[in-house]
């Protein structure tokens, strides 16, 4: 006998065995196979290709999109921004038709008015250039100019101001990630940490105004989100930005609504307490 039990599996189909190695380690093998996966890799395996049909130019085309459940929730900000490991799923929340360049977050990527078709044709009309579809990931250059162009569409079709300040938000959110992974990134880029500071400021800055003003004038659910969860977020927003009277006022109408559901009230008195001390740190902002 020469010593290898498989020796000979092959006249059973299977020669490709015979090296097997009895009691060694299967782990060892798999991981070594694991570990070759980059982190592109992990993000590229929770997406799809979505198929949709363009609201203004009929066309039909694929996105990227995040498949269900595949993203795990890690934590959430002060102004409620889901952090999910491995992936940042905002960078895949804007449907971008590649024909004619019509854009919106997911969420109102909807069938449009005649008029509203016009006024956006008219828009891209005046200059888009049709995009492949990258075949990797989409990195956080190429998302924040999807997020661009959304807004203008917008802008274009006359949104109301909750979907505006909605598309800025999601935008503004993105770019708090993006800057997050520029200042852990191996190679330190600070100038680019503080342009996209600058941008993701710009983009909150534009979603608090746009509240403020769907407030005045648009009913609830406003983009999904309950009255409670709106005035939270207008609250959490002008803490942000140093409004510490309007972000107060909030945080006392969701804290007297018997409406309002108790994790947003809880959210709200948590919030009081940052907001408290801010103000006894910079009284007169
Ligand atoms: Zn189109």
């Amino acid at each position: 006998m020469d010593g290898n039990l498989f020796a000979g599996i092959g006249s059973m189909g299977l020669e490709g065995i015979s090296g097997l190695n009895l009691y060694g380690d299967t782990k060892d093998s798999e991981a070594a196979q694991e570990k070759v996966q980059t982190p592109e890799d992990i993000e590229r395996e929770m997406l799809f290709e979505k198929s949709y049909e363009c609201p203004c130019c009929f066309s039909t085309f694929k996105n990227h999109s995040l498949r269900t459940g595949k993203a795990k929730l890690a934590s959430v900000d002060l102004d409620l921004h889901q952090k999910f490991d491995n992936i940042e799923p905002l960078k895949y929340d804007v449907v971008s038709c590649p024909h004619c360049g019509f854009s919106a977050v997911t969420r109102f990527f909807t069938p449009m008015t005649p008029t509203q078709r016009k006024t956006t044709l008219q828009m891209l009309r005046q200059g888009y250039i049709p995009q492949d579809e990258p075949e990797g990931i989409y990195d956080y250059e190429y998302a924040v100019s999807r997020y661009k162009l959304a807004l203008a569409c917008d802008v274009a079709k006359n949104a109301k101001a909750s979907e505006k300040a909605y598309t800025c938000l999601r935008a503004g959110w993105m770019c708090r990630t993006y800057k997050e992974e520029l200042q852990h990134a191996a190679k330190p880029e600070p100038a680019k940490v503080v342009q996209v500071k600058l941008l993701e400021n710009e983009f909150l800055k534009n979603a608090y105004e746009g509240f403020i003003v769907a407030l005045g004038k648009e009913s609830f659910p406003m983009c999904g989100m309950d009255e409670g969860t709106v005035n939270y977020l207008i609250a959490a927003l002008a803490f942000e930005q140093g409004h510490y009277e309007m972000s107060s006022k909030m945080i006392s109408t969701i804290l007297s609504s018997s409406g309002a559901n108790p994790r947003m009230k809880e959210r709200a008195r948590d919030l009081k307490e940052e907001v408290l001390s801010a103000m006894k740190n910079c009284p007169n902002p």
